[in-house]
């Protein structure tokens, strides 16, 4: 069986070796980020490569990588990129498609989490934005809820509160979470997807504004598809 190498730490990685694993030899690999991760079925490696030259390394005997990385895992798509390139094995990257502002949404878009911080002129936040990166708002004012998988190790805003939760959520229960709390305004990345979406649509609906977080760009000239589905094409093409 061709042996694919499914770079992974989402749903749509999990979901993708579940449909190629009775047909491929599927290795998926994590960083290691989540104590408790959620195990897609197939072989699995936890922990990072060591860079380009050891990713490049890793990949004798495989015949082809999935890049099923979050959209904002942006160094592990360019190792990926640049691996593949020096091993000679063909690469495809998986990204959802991002999520698009529909009639009733009030977004405010920015390029990075650094860059939120200017525009937050609201007084309760609520931080969806994960565990990296949240050292940019140490030092600001306003009330924080930080919704994360496990706990943060990063310093907090002072005025803060941490909730524990991994997705899917609800609309109902976004909505609750909303309200309870108070919650001026949304801070997000685009992840797309439907996991995370229900917070937006709950925002929509109590008229909430959002800070969304553009996507970092992918690493030019790299096949892509938009669905684990569209990935197994891919691979039935091109192996
Ligand atoms: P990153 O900044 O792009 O990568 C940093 C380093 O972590 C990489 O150079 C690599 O180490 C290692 N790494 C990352 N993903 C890996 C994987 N799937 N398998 C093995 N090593 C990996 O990554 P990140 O943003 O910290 O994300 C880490 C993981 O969490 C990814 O698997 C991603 O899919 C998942 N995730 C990320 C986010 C997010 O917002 N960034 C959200 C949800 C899930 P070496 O250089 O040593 O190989």
């Amino acid at each position: 069986m061709p042996r694919v190498l499914i770079l992974g730490g989402t749903g749509d990685a999990r979901r993708l070796a579940g449909l190629l694993v009775n047909s491929y030899d599927v290795v998926s690999s994590l960083a290691g980020r989540v104590r408790s991760p959620l195990l897609p079925p197939g072989d699995v490696r936890i922990g990072g490569f060591g860079g380009v030259a050891g990713l490049a390394a890793y990949l004798d005997g495989f015949d082809a990588v999935v890049d099923a990385t979050h959209p904002f895992a942006s160094q592990m798509s360019s190792h990926a990129a640049a691996a593949c390139s020096v091993a000679g094995v063909p690469l495809v990257v998986l990204q959802r498609p991002g999520w698009e502002a529909v009639p009733g949404d009030h977004w405010v878009r920015v390029p990075t989490v650094a860059d939120v911080v200017p525009v937050l002129s609201w007084r309760r936040v609520f931080l969806t934005t994960g565990a990296r990166g949240l050292d940019a708002f140490a030092e600001c004012d306003q009330w924080f809820l930080i919704r994360v998988v496990d706990p943060p190790s990063a310093v907090l805003p002072p005025h803060s509160s941490v909730l524990l939760a991994r997705g899917p959520f609800t609309y109902e229960d976004e909505v609750a979470l909303l309200r309870s709390h108070r919650i001026d305004v949304i801070v997000t990345k685009d992840s797309g997807g439907h996991a995370t979406y229900p917070k937006l649509a709950a925002a929509r609906s109590l008229g909430l504004p959002v800070v969304m977080v553009d996507r970092p760009p992918l690493p030019v000239g790299v096949a892509t598809v938009g669905s684990p589905g569209a990935a197994e094409g891919w691979l039935r093409q091109n192996l």
